[in-house]
């Protein structure tokens, strides 16, 4: 492999003032054993705690960093798109601002690369987190891999290495708005391995997911691969409506031949049968529509996203660099 490579390293940030410093140092002193040409590409999403002026500075100051300012907050996979768009290594690391992804992981990571590796993702081996939070997560991971059709590696975060190739796909062949990484990188196929490590908690500042974007993460995660949800609708309103069917036929038999269930006859309460039987049929018909639309419209929502997923405001350099 010639030196002349480049590696670019794509850190979405929202709101990491105390990190970044650090952060960068600690990037640059590990990156001696990555034996290859690097970049930092920061990408400032929307920070309103001074983290742009520090990353400016380091932009500035630093031949290898350089900095995107999107025009707003758009969320850490948007965020991500942006950095992916604009890095231009032969191989890109995306990685978190607030040392939960250890700068000393891109060694290993690296070194697979080297290996022939298109996509390296690194799993996380123990969670640090609560309990609850862990357990949700585990159910997400295995709902989503038996749901959809892709597989997507148990307990893979977004810490991860994508060669050139990878990245190509990812930018010019999946132009889907709603960007759920582990997913499209999953998606992308070439030859992927896994790396464990650690995850710690965040150093400092709180998490900018709360659980409410978590559940959109979530939720992106399984519509975006996957439409069993919509089937399920479907499959339950053709149960509805053939229990109702069934119901018709028993409420017919049970006219001709009386008999009684459990000690009741249902001509006990005149009306009943029929009210039984059309209440599951209208419902059951309601939710088979519901599910048909849902078919369309599930689709109709993959095609037509073409707003861009990121504005880019600024870009930083460093004037030394070419
Ligand atoms: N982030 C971002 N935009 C956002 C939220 C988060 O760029 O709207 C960045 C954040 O600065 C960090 C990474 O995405 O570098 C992961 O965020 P966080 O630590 O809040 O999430 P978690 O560690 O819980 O996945
Ligand atoms: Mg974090």
């Amino acid at each position: 492999m010639s030196a002349q490579r480049l590696i670019s390293i794509v850190i979405p940030v929202h709101n990491e003032a105390p990190n970044l410093k650090g952060l960068c140092e600690r990037l640059i002193a590990c990156s001696d054993k990555w034996k290859i040409n690097y970049e930092i590409v920061f990408v400032d999403d929307g920070s309103t705690d001074g983290s742009t002026n520090l990353l400016r500075e380091l932009a500035e100051n630093h031949e290898e960093v350089s900095l995107l300012v999107l025009s707003r907050n758009f969320g850490q996979q948007p965020a991500v798109n942006a950095g992916l768009h604009y890095a231009t290594g032969d191989g890109v690391v995306v990685m978190d601002a607030d040392f939960q992804d250890p700068p000393e992981v891109i060694e290993e990571l690296v070194e697979k690369w080297k290996a022939g590796y298109e996509v390296v993702y690194a799993i996380r081996k123990k969670r640090k987190e609560p309990l609850l939070t862990r357990f949700l997560y585990s159910i997400f991971y295995r709902l989503l891999n038996v749901i959809s059709k892709i597989n997507i590696p148990l307990d893979s975060g977004d810490f991860c290495l994508l060669d050139r190739a990878v990245v190509d796909v990812l930018n010019n062949q999946m132009p889907e708005n709603t960007r759920f990484m582990r997913g499209l990188r999953a998606f992308a196929g070439f030859k992927q391995i896994g790396v464990e490590y650690e995850r710690h908690e965040r150093f400092a500042g709180s998490p900018s997911y709360n659980f409410n974007s978590l559940f959109k993460l979530a939720l992106d995660g399984i519509f975006d691969f996957s439409t069993v949800p919509l089937r399920i609708m479907t499959l339950l309103g053709l149960f509805l409506s053939i229990t109702s069917f069934g119901l018709g036929v028993f409420f017919i038999i049970h006219r001709v031949v009386d008999f009684k269930v459990l000690g009741y006859s249902p001509a006990d309460v005149p009306g009943m049968a029929s009210l039984i039987v059309s209440l599951f049929f209208i419902g059951g018909s309601i939710i088979l529509m519901l599910g048909i639309l849902g078919e369309y419209i599930g689709r109709i929502y993959f095609e037509v996203k073409r707003r861009p997923n990121y504005i880019v405001s600024e870009v930083v350099t460093n004037k030394n660099k070419s």
